[in-house]
């Protein structure tokens, strides 16, 4: 029986030094952060002093992830209900319904879209002006 050595075979482990010289793929979230891209679907955003709270968005949301929260201060004297909308992200699918029914154009989406918690009651949200 003859024996002999696979060098290359031996050596490609070595390969991994390679990786000491290349480009990370990943980003050093929280103190790099992604640029957002345009038009994304990301957090939603509503200019209080315009909303009516009419539940128009909760009606529509197919996912129930909208409900009608009762505030104590005014920010808008046509908001007759004196509810606005709180978006349950754990739900959300971020189909943007909820926009397209909205009667003064008050919820958005905005395209911010990375949040990190350890809370989930974090991602109960309460949207406002952006
Ligand atoms: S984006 Fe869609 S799923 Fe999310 S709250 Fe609005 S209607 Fe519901
Ligand atoms: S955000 Fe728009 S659709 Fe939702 S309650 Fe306010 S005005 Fe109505």
């Amino acid at each position: 029986m003859e024996w002999s050595i696979d060098l290359q075979g031996t050596l490609s482990p070595l390969k991994i030094l390679n990786a000491f010289w290349q480009k990370p793929n990943t980003i050093a979230y929280p103190t790099v952060k992604k640029a957002s891209v345009s038009g994304y679907r990301g957090f939603h955003t509503n200019v209080l002093k315009d909303c009516i709270g009419c539940a128009n968005c909760q009606d529509i949301c197919m996912n129930d992830a909208i409900d009608m929260i009762h505030i104590d201060e005014e920010f808008n004297t046509k908001n007759t209900s004196k509810c606005i909308p709180r978006i349950d992200y754990g739900r959300c699918c971020w189909c943007s319904l909820c926009t397209d029914v909205c009667p003064p154009d008050s919820l958005k989406l905005a395209e911010e879209c990375i949040s990190v918690s350890k809370y989930a009651s974090d991602f109960l949200y309460m949207p406002k002006d952006k």
